[in-house]
């Protein structure tokens, strides 16, 4: 039984789907002005992971995660180059998706981009009217909080408390408010920006009801699990609660789950506060694999604080499972007997204890710290009982093993190929061919060309083998 820890009740709660063996899954996306960062990485990773390990489990997963490509941030990044927000925010939905392959995040069901569903959105908003929850003044509309009696049961605040709060944060045009508790639906426009017609007047959609109306476009009025940073608990989360309930009557999500943020130097990372790195910046300098490692080595409610030693052990231990992956291929396709001996059954039937340790971990609330060590212990296993001398079927169910645990946590154990530029390529060959016709002279010379470019040779019984320096 998977057991969740929900921000609702605060508590771990087994998991039970609304619709047995479906999971209907919704996870706020990036607002796309920039590169992505990598404290906006932590819950692609995250519940790209929760994601693969519900399918694993047998679930069939409906997954959606929504691009924001309508806000201020995006109008403001237009505006300075002079080109329209949509250039903005295309741009910057294309990278991202380089970005989440190299983290080798699965595309999900489906990735609904805000300004796509404008209708969907005032149609929400037309009900919420028409219900007595939300009102309009002057081309905005506003939320009508207090007429939603559980305001503030996920993030577990008291209204008064927030009234109290809120009312120094007034700002002018904004007593047009019933109440300062009230949040926007609708926005009308400003010169120079992106609008839409509505029965309010042009203009365009605040942020929260974009997630309402996209979640029950493509999974229902009900769904199993919704999920972001945990600074999306409140306002974003509470008032998408809010509307979303207003509407239909029935609760919206089942289970809200949180990563916690990623920090820098022990502080958060973002990007008003400059202390941040893309995720394009990483990637020139390490493989992503190692960034989604080294996400996955800690738990997803635990802060986590991004340092170059911490990327370079996450880089070492990364490697030591690629690198025993890589020996038991050697043994198998070197193995001179093909069948498992009895003694070999036993060590495979042995493993499934790994797994049921690396299950057990995940079950608890998506533990990937632990279930890693599950990983490293099977590795350990797999380097002591398997050599040169053990059968190729063994070998072979040895590596399965450890690579299907991996493909679970979204980890690929194949080191990166590298691939040489041509005229290197040409080079090996032509220092190959200088060699056969003993010219060694010139293949001497050749290997030195290549030390310059910073590549190494070997020369081995199985022929060349290369590295860079
Ligand atoms: P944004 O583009 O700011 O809406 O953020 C997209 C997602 O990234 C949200 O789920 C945020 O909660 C999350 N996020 C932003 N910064 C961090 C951080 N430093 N650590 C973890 N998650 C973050
Ligand atoms: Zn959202």
């Amino acid at each position: 039984m998977i057991r969740i820890y929900n921000t609702l009740s605060k508590k771990k709660e087994d998991f039970i789907p609304l619709e047995e063996g479906k999971v209907r899954m919704y996870v706020c996306g990036p607002t796309v002005y920039n590169f992505i960062h990598i404290g906006n990485a932590r819950p692609m990773i995250v519940f790209d992971t929760v994601r693969r390990y519900m399918e694993h489990k047998g679930y069939e997963v409906n997954f959606v995660s929504n691009f924001t490509d309508v806000d201020d941030k995006i109008i403001k990044k237009a505006n300075e180059e002079g080109v329209s927000a949509d250039e903005i925010s295309k741009r910057y939905i294309a990278e991202c998706k380089k970005d989440m392959e190299g983290m080798n995040i699965m595309p999900a069901t489906t990735h609904p981009l805000a300004t796509q569903e404008i209708d969907g959105m005032i149609d929400m908003i037309s009900a919420l009217i028409e219900k007595g929850y939300a009102y309009a003044v002057n081309g905005t509309v506003y939320f009508r909080t207090r007429r939603f009696e559980s305001y503030g049961k996920l993030s577990h605040k008291n209204l008064d408390d927030l009234q109290g709060g809120n009312r120094s944060l007034l700002v002018s045009g904004e007593d047009e408010k019933e109440d300062p508790l009230d949040f926007v639906l609708w926005k009308p426009k400003k010169e120079g920006e992106p609008y839409w017609v509505s029965p309010w007047g042009d203009g365009r959609p605040g942020w929260h009801i974009e997630c309402s109306v996209m979640s029950r476009k493509y999974l229902g009025e009900q769904i199993d699990i919704h999920g972001g940073g945990e600074d999306l608990v409140f306002p974003h989360h509470e008032n998408e609660i809010a509307q979303s309930e207003a509407c239909s009557g029935k609760e919206f999500s089942r289970y809200w789950m949180h990563n916690a943020f990623l920090n820098i130097d022990n502080r958060k990372m973002s990007k008003s506060l400059g202390n941040f790195f893309t995720v394009r910046e990483i990637s020139e300098k390490y493989d992503l694999q190692i960034l989604r490692f080294f996400m996955l080595n800690a738990h997803y409610r635990s802060p986590l604080n991004f340092s170059a030693e911490l990327m370079e052990s996450s880089k070492n231990a990364l490697e030591r499972i690629q690198t025993a992956v890589d020996n038991l291929k050697y043994i198998a396709e070197h193995a001179v007997t093909t069948e498992m001996t009895s003694e070999e059954t036993g060590f495979i039937k042995e493993t499934q204890s790994f797994e049921v340790d690396f299950d057990r971990a995940m079950d608890d609330d998506f533990n990937t710290a632990d279930a890693i060590a599950a990983v490293f212990d099977l590795v350990k296993y797999a380097n002591t009982q398997a050599g040169e001398g053990s059968s190729r079927a063994f070998a072979q169910a040895l590596c399965d093993r450890i690579q299907s645990l991996c493909d679970i946590l979204g980890i690929i154990t194949e080191k990166k190929e590298e691939f040489l530029d041509a005229d290197i390529e040409g080079l090996i060959e032509e220092r190959q061919a200088a060699r056969k016709a003993k010219n060694f002279a010139r293949a001497d010379e050749i290997r030195n060309l290549l030390l310059e470019k910073g590549i190494i040779l070997e020369d081995t019984r199985e022929g060349v083998k290369w590295k860079r320096a």
